[in-house]
């Protein structure tokens, strides 16, 4: 006993009773036990549980005064390390996702439609010539206000090209040579819906059907 360093308070100290303590009880034990196995025990027994024990607590409390002290080191080291952790982890899980994409602008609400007109012409109206598509507007206006049937442009300006390709696809009469078709100019209009009833209103409009009869389709300007 007097190896350990009784004067030392705390942990240690309650090692060593808690040493006599275990010690004593041993003693006890082996005390009532029979005599020949006593010697046996004590040949054996005692001397590994006594002696290593007792020479092994030493070491034991310094060792485990040492891990302490590492734990303590390691548990600083570790407390800064969570914070970094937590910290960088925020930076990782916490991150706000990728920015969503910005939510494409609502498209443009259209004009309000006037009940009294016509959905805007759209289609077909490039390379056509002003005046004659401005009195086909109005020659469509009227009717859709007379019938309420929408009419569009279902061929407009040709290409010389496109004129050739007509000319030699569709049945004889149905389309001008090239060079000779006024939609080659942008001055006619093959319309969509056309009826008799709807033709004996375009000349208020400055409108013509030059192939009356065969083209009731056909407009030009007068
Ligand atoms: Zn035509």
């Amino acid at each position: 006993m007097k190896n350990y360093n009784v004067e030392d308070k705390g942990s240690k100290g309650i090692q060593i009773s808690r040493n006599n303590r275990i010690v004593k009880k041993v003693t006890d034990f082996v005390k009532d036990l029979s005599r020949k196995e006593r010697d046996m025990v004590l040949n054996g027994l005692v001397v590994s549980a006594l002696i290593i024990p007792l020479a092994a607590a030493p070491l034991f409390s310094h060792a485990t005064k040492s891990v302490e002290r590492l734990k303590e080191k390691d548990g600083a080291v570790k407390t800064a390390d969570q914070k970094g952790l937590t910290s960088r982890g925020e930076a990782t899980t916490d991150q706000p996702a990728a920015p969503a994409p910005p939510e494409p602008a609502p498209a443009p609400e259209p004009p309000a439609q006037d009940p009294n007109l016509p959905p805007a012409l759209t289609q077909k109206t490039e390379n056509i010539d002003p005046v004659l598509i401005q009195r086909f507007d109005a020659f469509r206006t009227y009717i859709f206000q007379q019938s309420g049937v929408v009419l569009e442009i279902n061929s407009g300006y040709r290409s010389t090209e496109h004129q050739a390709h007509l000319f030699n696809t569709l049945p004889p009469g149905q389309a001008n040579p090239p060079g000779v078709s006024l939609h080659e100019k942008g001055k006619a209009i093959d319309y969509t819906n056309y009826s008799p009833a709807h033709n004996q209103h375009l000349q208020k409009f400055g409108l013509k059907l030059p192939f009356a009869g065969k083209e009731d389709w056909h407009i030009e300007a007068v």
